[in-house]
């Protein structure tokens, strides 16, 4: 065996696994297509650390997270802000994290949730910070490592490498983000899980008058309502985005020409009051990966012994991830962890009705 545990994809959650198998002695290697770790969707994402969710287990991950993140790196990448969601009620579960309102205009009354807690987060710098904790006698990283080929035998995976160096491990994990399905192909194509990605598009802008009026300090607004939201980004400009959601295959997506100046469009529409001034300068888009039931994919494979899904992460990975990606190394330790049912992968599979058998005979 190469390792223990071999790992597709060095964004947050294939970075932050790495982190926590480290912890417990696992060895793991991680594969990255990219130069870099973070290339994607964790690089370039709001870095807005959230714990208002439906689903509590989300609000318990991201909990963990942010009372959880080692305190060297914490203090170096991560600022309590506070944060308002408008347009939500308080939450039925974690009532202790949150407070709840109204803010009144001239024609309405419309709810908020507020949360001391959440914050800001320089992701990049997060997730190399958590290479540079993860123990190096047990996380070994491989860079412009394009994983072209998996296969199982009886009770190892190997992966092969697009320039052909072949490895093997007792586990396999697929963190491979917008691309989750790519990998499954050629060897496993008939067993895909249902998680598609769409375009989501970020803007910087200066020109802001006055934030939004509310109760409490915050460092990002989000209103759910009229779905746009911005964060403090510098001392002068914030980072807006106008919560759009672009069906986008991530091999061949491109935007159209027009794309910002239609995104541009809506923002100034959803709040003309407050952005009459504003200018939006530089923007960039990566993909939000979604189940039908907007719920992430974490658990191992029922037809795969030994292949676990960490994909599906939306638009909350930065928040929940190091809490989820800590209860995956339990997972894979044999540890007993109980917290994530709704979650389990067989949920979301479309295969076609085949045999546990013949599908590893296929592979
Ligand atoms: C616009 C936007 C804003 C967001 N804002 C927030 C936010 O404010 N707060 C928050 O909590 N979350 C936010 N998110 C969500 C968050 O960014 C994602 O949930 C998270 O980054 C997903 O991490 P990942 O590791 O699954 O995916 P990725 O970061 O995409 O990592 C997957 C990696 O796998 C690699 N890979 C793929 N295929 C292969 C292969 N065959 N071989 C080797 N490597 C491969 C890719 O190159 C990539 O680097 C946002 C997302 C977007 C798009």
């Amino acid at each position: 065996m190469d390792s223990d545990v071999l790992i597709i994809g060095g964004g947050v959650l294939g970075t932050s696994l790495s982190y926590h198998l480290s912890k417990k002695g696992i060895s793991s290697t991680l594969f990255e297509k990219e130069g870099s770790l973070a290339h994607h969707a964790s690089g370039k994402n709001a870095g807005m650390i959230r714990q208002l969710y439906r689903h509590p287990q989300l609000t318990e991950w991201a909990k963990r997270s942010i009372t959880s993140w080692p305190l060297s790196l914490k203090s170096l990448v991560f600022k309590e802000t506070g944060s308002i969601v408008l347009g939500r009620n308080m939450p039925a579960h974690h009532k202790e994290l949150f407070s709840s309102g109204e803010i009144h205009t001239q024609e309405k009354c419309t709810p908020y949730v507020y949360c001391k807690t959440d914050g800001l987060l320089d992701s990049s710098g997060y997730v190399q910070g958590l290479k540079d904790l993860a123990n190096s006698n047990y996380s070994h990283f491989h860079f412009g490592a394009m994983v072209q080929e998996i296969s199982k035998n009886s009770d190892s995976w190997k992966l092969r490498t697009e320039n052909g160096a072949t490895f093997e491990g007792k586990w396999l994990v697929n963190a491979a983000g917008a691309w989750v399905n790519q990998i499954m192909n050629p060897a496993l194509s008939r067993h895909r899980i249902s998680v598609e990605a769409f375009a989501r598009f970020l803007f910087l802008s200066k020109g802001w008058q006055e934030k939004p009026p509310a109760p409490h300090a915050y460092g990002f607004y989000w209103d759910e309502k009229n779905e746009w939201y911005m964060r403090d980004w510098s001392e002068d400009c914030s980072l807006i985005s106008a919560c759009d959601t672009i069906p986008a295959d991530p091999e061949t997506y491109t935007p159209d020409s027009n794309i910002e100046h239609s995104i541009s469009s809506r923002i100034l529409k959803a709040i003309p009051d407050l952005a009459s001034n504003l200018t939006l300068g530089r923007g960039w888009h990566c993909f939000r990966t979604y189940t039908d039931d907007m719920l992430p994919v974490w658990g191992e494979d029922e037809l795969l012994p030994g292949l676990f899904w960490l994909a599906g992460f939306g638009g909350f990975g930065m928040s929940t991830s190091f809490g989820a990606t800590e209860d995956a190394a339990s997972y894979i330790a044999g540890e007993k962890v109980s917290c994530c049912h709704d979650f389990n992968p067989s949920r979301v599979k479309k295969y076609e009705p085949i045999t546990r058998d013949a599908l590893i005979s296929n592979v």
